[in-house]
């Protein structure tokens, strides 16, 4: 699922109610559509079944398509760079979600992707920008330990969220 997530499409600029065929292109120009190339070859690298990119007109489906078809596999440059196989350094939340609701309202999975964001994909910049957008932030925790508890991965969190809260929340 949401093959494009990691990269900067905006879905929130794509009108689901009147697609227009041109959308993708407009918006996203040719950089776009490559950047959706590689982020598709890229799960198809993957032991899946099936991908699903949420795409939204024939044109976008044509050019998902188009790259199925050619795939065979990663070249070595690609798994390179895209640092294939690998994982986030432990401890890393797997946002199984099964931590939350946090009696704080605190979005404990995205607290903790943002962090990965930072420091395993390298994008701090956007990993703020993100992280200031949630409704609330890690500095809400009381440390109740209720995540804790529920955490099938034993993780530190709260000491992960606020380590997160430090590194991304803006200073003022
Ligand atoms: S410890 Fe903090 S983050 Fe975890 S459930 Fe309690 S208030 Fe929420
Ligand atoms: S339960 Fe643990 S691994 Fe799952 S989302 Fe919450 S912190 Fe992440």
């Amino acid at each position: 699922m949401k093959p494009f997530g990691g990269i900067d499409l905006n879905y929130t600029e794509r009108d689901s109610r009147a697609p227009n065929p041109k959308a993708f292109d407009k918006i996203f120009g040719e950089q776009g559509v490559e950047k959706a190339r590689r982020a598709l070859r890229f799960v198809l690298a993957h032991d899946v079944a099936t991908a699903v990119p949420g795409l939204r007109s024939p044109r976008e489906v044509g050019h998902a398509v188009a790259v199925a078809e050619r795939f065979h596999e990663l070249t070595e440059r690609e798994k390179e760079q895209y640092r294939f196989g690998q994982m986030p350094p432990e401890p890393f939340c797997r946002e199984c979600g099964l931590c939350v609701p946090c009696p704080e309202g605190i979005n404990i999975p995205a607290v903790l992707r943002f962090e990965k964001y930072a420091n395993f994909y390298g994008l701090p910049e956007y990993a703020k920008e993100q992280y200031q957008r949630l409704n609330t932030k890690a500095d809400g925790c009381t440390r109740c330990g209720d995540c804790v508890k529920k955490c099938p991965y034993h993780l530190d969190l709260i000491s992960m969220i606020e380590g997160t809260h430090k590194a991304l929340a803006l200073r003022v």
